[in-house]
């Protein structure tokens, strides 16, 4: 009837009204946490398969909202890249990041490389190369001890300028990961002309290492391809002995995940430097 078309019609309206109502309160309640700085990094370890050595660590923000606690990033990230509160959180994580770094060095921590995810918003800036080498002068860091995380489908959507980009960034001397690779489609061929460095197979094939037969198959056979384009292969997500066994068998270099350690603070991480580990 016309009444229930027009409760319907009222009923959706509303809803959409509350769903929206949802979603300014959170983008007004995370600029307030920009402003507040109500962010924490996290670190988690990314680890030399060969000697179980701490070869650097990848930065995760965290939101540490005064009512609710710690909130995870797939949380939040989404709604700051929705509406460009991604451009000032990505730069402060990467300034919090390479301070810490600083501070580990002046410390006189055992080298290693600090590894920052990179949104698409911040990668299309066009300049992103200038706004980076200027953090890492700001904390006296060489270039090389930093590597950004990427992934395909950044690159791909921006085309011939995310290839510029890239090189910019390979000419300031930062290292170039490929985040979750697998889950994107690119082709060998276009792999072999990016200026990376390195390939992180995504967690979701290391998780069904050993039973699932298509998944192991896909991470020997992205760390074979890799090596054939002279590029390092990281595991993520790493849980168990088995997967561990498994990579390490297939040839792949380093790995991340809970069976070494979650990510942590930064405390953490000097106690994990401090007490060698073997899985
Ligand atoms: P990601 O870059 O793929 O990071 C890996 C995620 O896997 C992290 O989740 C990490 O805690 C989790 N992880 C690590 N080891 C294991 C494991 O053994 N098993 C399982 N199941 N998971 C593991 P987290 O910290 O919740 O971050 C989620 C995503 O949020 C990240 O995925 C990244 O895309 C995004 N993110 C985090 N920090 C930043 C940031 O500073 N900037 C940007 N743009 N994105 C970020
Ligand atoms: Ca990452
Ligand atoms: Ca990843
Ligand atoms: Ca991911």
């Amino acid at each position: 009837s016309k009444a229930q078309g027009r409760n319907t019609y009222r009923y959706y309206t509303e809803s959409l009204t509350r769903a929206a109502n949802a979603r300014l309160l959170l983008e007004s309640k995370l600029r307030r946490a920009l402003e507040r700085e109500e962010f924490i990094l996290h670190f988690q370890p990314q680890v030399a398969m060969a000697d179980e050595r701490i070869l650097g660590v990848e930065t995760l923000v965290r939101w540490q909202d005064p009512e609710e606690g710690l909130i995870p990033p797939d949380s939040f990230i989404p709604l700051a890249e929705e509406t460009g509160l991604i451009i000032p959180l990505g730069a402060w994580v990467l300034r919090q990041a390479c301070r810490q770094m600083r501070d580990w060095r002046a410390a006189g921590m055992p080298t290693m490389t600090l590894a920052v995810n990179l949104s698409i918003q911040q990668f299309a800036q066009r300049d992103l190369a200038v706004q980076v080498g200027a953090i890492l002068d700001e904390y006296d860091l060489p270039a090389s001890c930093l590597e950004l995380e990427l992934t395909e489908s950044m690159i791909m959507h921006n085309d011939a300028h995310g290839i510029d980009i890239l090189n910019a960034m390979r000419e300031l001397g930062v290292g170039l990961a490929i985040d979750d690779f697998g889950t994107g489609y690119s082709s060998l061929g276009y792999l072999k002309r990016l200026p990376i460095d390195r390939l992180k197979i995504d967690k979701s094939f290391v998780q069904g290492i050993p039973e699932d037969r298509n998944d192991a198959e896909i991470a020997a056979t992205i760390i074979a391809m890799a090596h054939n384009l002279k590029l390092q292969v990281l595991a993520e997500g790493v849980e168990t002995q088995e997967q561990h066994a498994f990579l390490r068998e297939a040839g792949c270099e380093a790995y991340q995940g809970y069976l070494f350690s979650p990510p942590v603070p930064a405390e953490k991480i000097e106690a994990l430097l401090a007490a060698p580990f073997r899985p």
